[in-house]
């Protein structure tokens, strides 16, 4: 099993310590040596700032001093370090694609450290794209402009939407070339995480036979994400329980909006329950749950209408770590084990169709509308209409029928649509709202505008062809309100021409 040399790496030059002070209570850091590998931001050589967070920043309760732009350039870098920092590379593992990595770790991520945000949560703050850590293996710890602008795009969208996930604080250009299958610009992202603590972090420890700091990792987990659990019969149980059902709420939420991540690793998985690791990531246009746009995902593995049974498989690992703690891996450990994880379905289902149900403007629930859900889905997949179209259009259906027409035209069969349609209505009469409650209802769950690909795309190819950041910006304010109908979401609604299509994401690394 490989190990990790974890303080040969760490910097002799010490950059400079400006009066900049960030509250940090750094308890990851305390944790034993082997969880992290200490180690400092390489700094670059001419950073530029593109974009700072000032909503975030400010929920973060940040000394106002680093918001300067002359000093959260160079801070938002890695070339200037908050005093009280400690900052570190974390220890992970992972299963890639369904194979076990038992060594993978922050290889281009240093978190600085942890702050108490204003409301008291525990935050991380982590510069990804910052350099090389003992981690790093044949990666140069750096990241490409492009990846950097879709990671803050999309977290912020997802925020916007009311799905949990990582955010984005600061985005800076380094001045450095950076080396893939061509030559970009490179940048770093500041990310901002409940805590950066994945499935593969336990895998890390549990595949070297280290109960200790897997029992170790779990009572942090227990003590900053799940409190209740320490006071069930089995916390290690409760832990599973608790994880499981934060994915579960999460997953259906992703379903919901069409998102696919597009590489749900073990070490992609959030233990917090907070979509993590924006790489080649995107909205879905058309419904088609076999989607797939990650390059690297070629036997769709990922697609769109498998993420549920990919995070139960992912569930199953992180449980499997855990037993060794939970009644000494006795044949009623892995039993008790095996039947949360078979009952993620039912979790998934139930927050997967209370969503579908608000999304259609039902208030009450019924047996049958899991068909009527399908019902649905089914057409619009025979037809290729546009996933958040067709919801956003069905508000304006739901609050007067002559609005039929705007969700027909989604559909290639419209007969297909109005046969539905008229299921639809007469489920209606049984659901107490009226219809203009309804359609308001329905306004706040089916967005009018998600981040196109092909308007991502778009993004980012202004600023790394032209640097032009633009687009970038207005794309961040279009998305700031997804409910929202605004005269500023014209031109970003829509689905993309044939020749604006954008097939393939890349991750960039
Ligand atoms: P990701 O695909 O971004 O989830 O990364 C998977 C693993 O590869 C993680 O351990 C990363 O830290 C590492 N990695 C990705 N890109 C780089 C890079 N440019 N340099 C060093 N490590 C990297
Ligand atoms: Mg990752």
């Amino acid at each position: 099993m490989p190990t990790v040399s974890t303080h040969s790496r760490q910097q002799t030059t010490r950059m400079p310590q400006q009066s900049i002070r960030f509250a940090f209570d750094n308890s990851y850091r305390r944790l034993p040596d082997h969880f992290h590998a200490r180690i400092h931001p390489t700094p670059v050589t001419t950073p530029g700032l593109i974009k700072l967070n000032a909503a975030l920043f400010e929920e973060l309760g940040l000394d106002p001093a680093a918001a300067d732009p002359d000093v959260a350039t160079p801070l938002f870098a890695g070339n200037l370090l908050p005093n009280g920092g400690d900052p570190i590379a974390m220890a992970y593992a992972g299963h890639q694609f369904g194979n076990f990595v038992p060594q993978l770790g922050d290889g281009r991520a240093i978190l600085l450290g942890e702050v108490l945000d204003r409301a008291g949560q525990r935050r991380d703050i982590q510069l990804k794209g910052s350099g090389q850590t003992p981690f790093s293996r044949s990666g140069d710890g750096r990241a490409a402009l492009g990846p950097v602008l879709r990671e803050y795009i999309l977290a912020e969208a997802m925020h916007a939407l009311g799905i949990p996930t990582t955010r984005a604080l600061a985005a800076v250009t380094t001045g450095e070339p950076v080396y893939r299958e061509t030559i970009l610009p490179g940048a770093i992202l500041t990310r901002v995480a409940s805590s950066h603590i994945r499935v593969g972090t336990f895998q890390y420890f549990a595949s070297r036979g280290d109960t200790e700091a897997v029992r170790h990792l779990a009572d942090h987990v227990i003590a900053r994400h799940y409190p209740q659990a320490s006071g069930a019969d089995s916390p290690y149980l409760a832990l599973i329980e608790g994880v499981l059902e934060r994915q579960a709420a999460l997953i259906a939420a992703w379903m919901h909006v069409g998102f696919i991540h597009g590489v749900m690793n073990t070490d992609n998985m959030a233990i917090s329950g907070e979509t993590i690791d924006y790489g080649p990531c995107a909205f879905m246009d058309a419904y088609d749950p076999a989607t797939v746009f990650s390059s690297i995902d070629r036997g769709g593995r990922y697609a769109y209408g498998n993420q549920p049974g990919i995070a139960q498989w992912n569930l199953a690992r992180f449980a499997e770590t855990l037993l060794p703690l939970i009644d000494d891996a006795s044949d009623a450990a892995i039993q008790q084990a095996t039947d949360l994880i078979r009952g993620f379905f039912g979790r998934y289902e139930e927050h997967w169709t209370a969503g579908m149900r608000r999304k259609l403007g039902l208030a009450t629930a019924e047996p049958e509308d899991v068909d009527l859900i399908h019902g649905l889905l089914d057409a619009m997949k025979a037809s290729g209409a546009d996933f958040t179209l067709t919801f956003r259009r069905l508000c304006d259906a739901a609050a007067d029928p002559a609005a039929d027409s705007g969700v027909r035209d989604l559909f290639l069969d419209r007969q297909a649509y109005d046969a539905w349609a008229a299921q639809w209505r007469a489920r209606l009469e049984r659901d107490p709202q009226t219809p203009a409650e309804r359609a308001e209802h329905m306004r706040d769950t089916n967005p009018a505008v998600i981040p196109r690909n092909h308007r991502v795309e778009q993004a980012l190819n202004a600023a790394v062809e032209q640097s032009d950041f633009g687009p970038f910006e207005a794309i961040l304010r279009v998305l700031e309100r997804p409910y929202e109908d605004r005269p500023e979401l014209a031109g970003y609604t829509e689905p993309p021409q044939e020749e604006e299509r954008v097939l393939k994401t890349f991750c960039g690394t």
